[in-house]
């Protein structure tokens, strides 16, 4: 017998008609034979307001209390739903996530899930009964409720689908599918019939609310198909699959991450080592860092920046002037108001002239770029807070993400889905939610080009990539530091074949702006690809590590949630990927 999950998200069940609305959907789908689970978020804004209550009595509640405070939110809700459900006429039992038997690690109000034990709910299913799980939640080892972050019931679901074998994990939500960026902000977007697991990934961690990343994560690594559906609509939604079942286009979707701040080190030592003290401090306080970004770095010196989401900002900043001063850094200086913005697409990587017609976009729109980093399948550029919306707009409207057609979904909506296998990686792993990294390896094809002391002008990065563009150049890495004293440093990666026209093209540009090149004949990168490579905490330290105790400076560093790159010297490459595998265990 089939099986499905179904989720609710606190708008889908803000009242009671409207859990009796749900009810009604779980117990069709429990008519056409298949079994059901159901999993449950607070009702409406119930966590903001459990939230608020916490933040009336102190400024800084202890973690685990707030665990067992807004773990009370989907109690409530679970407990309505089975209600609703036996007045309906049918059979149901509201079990909590320790009831279940989601076993999380310690680390309260953002604890990942280590194992579900299955158990409990096939017998209740196997007795016909609709089981429904309370979202969010789950239990240490010590018997202490955790909850797994905001937003964490779609990873409640989506991690249930994986151990319940579901055939279709649904998540019911106010929107009536995955769109090319948030329709309230951009009431232009489309929706899209079907995206990969890769970009949604990338969307949701770069930003777009809709799903909990770590959920996306959960069904990469297992194989599980997630179909995002309005609860209030019946229409047919967007299917999350395999890369192989999806359409590749040069852009998806646009994310955007409103509260975001700068960090950067300003003069720190170029050497072996710098960057390991810092992300290995930064990692060992939980905080996940993005947008690496270290200048190439004059008279021995360079600067590192990066980004963390503005709730860090405090905690990452004592962590940060630390670490400079015990480097002998210059200083450590932050922006707290900025925003990034990420056009995610896994046919990019394909396509020239992508980077240009962003960075275009933006400059039309008279937006400054502030940092720029790319992966395979994202570009983000970092900008100020008051140019976040036009930014999205303007990056929208480039890869013309508002006349794209939707792509039929209708097909996949039905209950006939074959489930996507589980990566290999997930039989090696202890907890459900570790890292899980796939492969390591080496490029030595490319060469790397550099300006040094660009002007920092609004349209310089546009300038550079429309005329690399017109030049034919596939670009690979593209990394543009955080200006100092009006200079910017922007970094990019050809293949090696390319590089006389690459440094042709940039010292022509150059020279009419003051600025120099400098050009790596040959450069070596390492590519690791596993699955939660960003949202770990500990990956960039695992990284820098094993380098810098080789004595291997890193040029260039790239994170996505799918890959982390760096740029070494040609020489140091087979090395580096020696002591990565053995550093990731592969
Ligand atoms: P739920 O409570 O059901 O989990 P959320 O508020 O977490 O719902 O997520 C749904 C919201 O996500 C939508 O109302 C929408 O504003 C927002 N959103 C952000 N980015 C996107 C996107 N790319 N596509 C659709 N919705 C998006
Ligand atoms: N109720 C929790 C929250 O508001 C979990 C969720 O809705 O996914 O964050
Ligand atoms: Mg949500």
């Amino acid at each position: 017998m089939g099986l499905v999950v179904q989720k609710f998200g606190g708008t889908s069940v803000a009242d009671p008609q409207k859990i009796l609305a749900a009810a009604r959907k779980a117990i069709a789908r429990h008519d056409e034979g298949k079994q059901v689970v159901v999993v449950v978020s607070a009702m409406g804004h119930q966590t903001d307001i459990l939230v608020d209550l916490a933040k009336a009595i102190t400024d800084r509640p202890s973690a685990r209390e707030m665990d067992m405070l807004l773990s009370t939110g989907e109690q409530v809700s679970v407990a309505l739903f089975a209600m609703a459900i036996h007045s309906l006429g049918r059979k149901a039992v509201s079990l909590t996530g320790a009831q279940i038997g989601i076993r999380t690690d310690s680390k309260h109000t953002r604890a990942r899930i280590r194992s579900i034990s299955t158990d409990h709910v096939r017998k209740l299913l196997s007795d016909s009964a609709i089981v429904i799980a309370a979202g969010f939640q789950g239990i240490d080892q010590d018997g202490n409720i955790t909850t797994l972050g905001r937003g964490g019931s779609d990873t409640t679901a989506v991690a249930l689908a994986a151990v319940l074998d579901a055939e279709v994990c649904e998540i019911y939500t106010d929107v009536d599918g995955v769109y090319t960026t948030d329709p309230r902000l951009l009431p232009e977007a489309r929706r899209l019939g079907s995206i990969s697991y890769d970009e949604m990934l990338e969307l949701a961690s770069l930003g777009a609310g809709v799903m909990h990343s770590r959920s996306i994560e959960f069904a990469k690594k297992f194989g599980v198909k997630v179909l995002v559906r309005s609860s209030f609509k019946d229409v047919p939604g967007t299917v999350i699959l395999s890369a192989e079942e999806s359409t590749p286009r040069p852009a998806s979707g646009v994310a955007l991450a409103r509260d975001e701040a700068r960090i950067t080190l300003e003069n720190v030592p170029d050497q072996p080592g710098s960057s390991h003290a810092l992300f290995s401090r930064l990692a060992a306080s939980g905080i996940a860092v993005d947008m690496i970004v270290q200048n190439v770095g004059q008279g021995g010196q360079a600067d590192i920046s990066f980004t963390v989401p503005s709730d860090d900002l405090d905690e990452a900043l004592e962590v940060s002037r630390t670490v400079a001063a015990a480097l002998g850094a210059s200083g450590v200086s932050h922006d707290a108001a900025i925003a990034k913005v990420s056009v995610v697409g896994v046919g990019m990587e394909r396509e020239e002239g992508v980077a240009g017609r962003m960075f275009s976009a933006l400059s039309a729109a008279g937006i400054n770029v502030r940092m720029i980093t790319t992966s395979e399948i994202k570009i983000s550029a970092l900008v100020d807070k008051s140019d976040a919306q036009a930014a999205v707009h303007a990056v929208h409207r480039a890869f013309a993400l508002e006349a794209e057609s939707v792509d039929g979904a209708a097909d996949v909506a039905g209950t006939t889905l074959a489930k996507s296998s589980p990566l290999e990686v997930v039989q090696r792993l202890e907890g459900m939610e570790d890292l899980a990294i796939e492969d390591c390896h080496l490029d030595s094809s490319q060469a790397l080009v550099t300006f040094i002391d660009l002007p920092d002008t609004p349209g310089v990065a546009a300038a550079v990539f429309e005329e690399v563009g017109r030049a034919g150049l596939v670009v690979d890495m593209i990394v543009q530091s955080h200006p100092r004293d009006g200079r910017a440093e922007i970094s990019f990666t050809v293949p090696a074949g390319d590089r006389e026209r690459a440094a042709a093209v940039a010292r022509r540009i150059a020279a009419s702006r003051g600025a120099r090149v400098a050009e790596v004949p040959h450069v070596a990168k390492l590519s690791i690809t596993g699955v939660g490579i960003r949202s770990h905490a500990g990956v960039a330290d695992r990284l820098f590590r094993p380098l810098a105790d080789e004595g291997i400076n890193i040029d260039l560093v790239s994170t996505s949630e799918v890959r982390l790159n760096v740029i070494v010297a040609a020489e140091h490459g087979e090395k580096s990927l020696r002591v990565l595998r053995k550093a990731f265990g592969l």
